[in-house]
């Protein structure tokens, strides 16, 4: 992908703060960060999403991302820590190239990444178990 900036970070192409490495992902500090230490894991082989990833590659990155987050904690003595992973626009994608977030937290940080709890009734969460699942 020719003009995907995440291709020529995650390849090195373009500078970027890396925290790791290794032959299939970089991982670089967010340079808009929602709090000290937010990075990003970045497959150096081009998907768009969640959807695109091939599972082994996918699992992968669920390491890359415990090794990271564990050595952030560590050293930024966080007090939390989200990974969260946008899909789509309407997810609040802006990158259309996967990347997990990890983002560390800590108290009083003024940051807002849980969601408004809503309230659907108990057949309400069948039926949509249903449709999922096949009933
Ligand atoms: P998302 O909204 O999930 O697509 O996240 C995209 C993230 O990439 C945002 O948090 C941006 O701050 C970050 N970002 C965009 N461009 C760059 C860049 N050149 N270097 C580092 N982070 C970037
Ligand atoms: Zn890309």
């Amino acid at each position: 992908m020719d003009s995907c900036i995440f291709c020529k970070i995650a390849n090195g192409e373009i500078p970027s703060n890396t925290i790791y490495e290794d032959d299939k992902f970089r991982v670089i500090l967010d340079n808009g960060p929602a709090t000290k230490g937010h990075a990003l894991v970045l497959p150096k082989e081009h998907y768009a999403n969640l959807f695109e990833m091939p599972e082994e590659l996918l699992a992968d990155a669920a390491k890359v991302a415990k090794k990271v987050a564990s050595d952030i904690k560590d050293k930024l003595s966080c007090d939390g820590l989200n990974l969260v992973q946008n899909n789509g626009e309407t997810a609040g994608q802006t990158v259309m190239h996967f990347h997990l977030h990890i983002i560390p937290r800590y108290k009083n940080d003024g940051q807002h990444i849980l969601w408004n709890p809503t309230s659907p009734s108990a057949e309400e969460l069948v039926e949509v178990k249903n449709t999922i699942v096949g009933a």
